[in-house]
């Protein structure tokens, strides 16, 4: 009983076609928990690969956590010279933004999720944020997006 309402407003939403969670539209698999969607999930997993050159540290914190703020804090250190740095500690958070925006628009715009199109949209997030980062400006202006966008395992290799 005292999940009546909860029930009871979570049928009424789901009668006005709004999207509760159950299944995760990235990968029309599992149950779309925070934890599956941030991080679990196979799709979302394969941009965090993609973005972050599958080091081994980071693909352990994604599998042992559940939770994006603990993946925020325990997001591990890296030595990279120039714009690398900036974009490294950037990352993560620009991932979890994009993950949540390309969730809203295959809900509510009906587009179709692919990883490359993932990839290529943290990676312009990012170069955006960048500018909005004044220590990063320097570096940043050394660097234009193609580029960047195509030579981005390098930007992030230790110097
Ligand atoms: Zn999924």
């Amino acid at each position: 009983m005292e999940f009546g309402l909860e029930e009871d407003t979570h049928n009424r939403l789901k009668g006005m076609g709004w999207h509760m969670a159950n299944k995760c539209v990235l990968c029309n698999g599992e149950e779309e928990t925070d934890g599956h969607l941030f991080m679990g999930c196979p799709s979302t997993l394969a941009v965090w690969k993609n973005v972050s050159g599958e080091r081994d540290e980071v693909i352990q914190l994604l599998q042992d956590q559940q939770d994006a703020m603990v993946v925020l804090k325990q997001w591990p250190k890296l030595q990279v010279p120039g714009l690398g740095s900036y974009i490294w500690t950037l990352l993560p958070y620009v991932v979890l933004w994009s993950v949540w925006s390309m969730r809203t628009d295959v809900i509510f715009q009906e587009e179709g999720f692919s990883v490359e199109a993932a990839t290529m949209r943290v990676k312009a997030t990012l170069w955006a944020w960048l500018a909005m980062l004044p220590e990063s400006l320097k570096e940043r202006s050394k660097h234009n997006f193609i580029n960047l966008a195509r030579n981005w395992q390098a930007v992030l290799e230790p110097g």
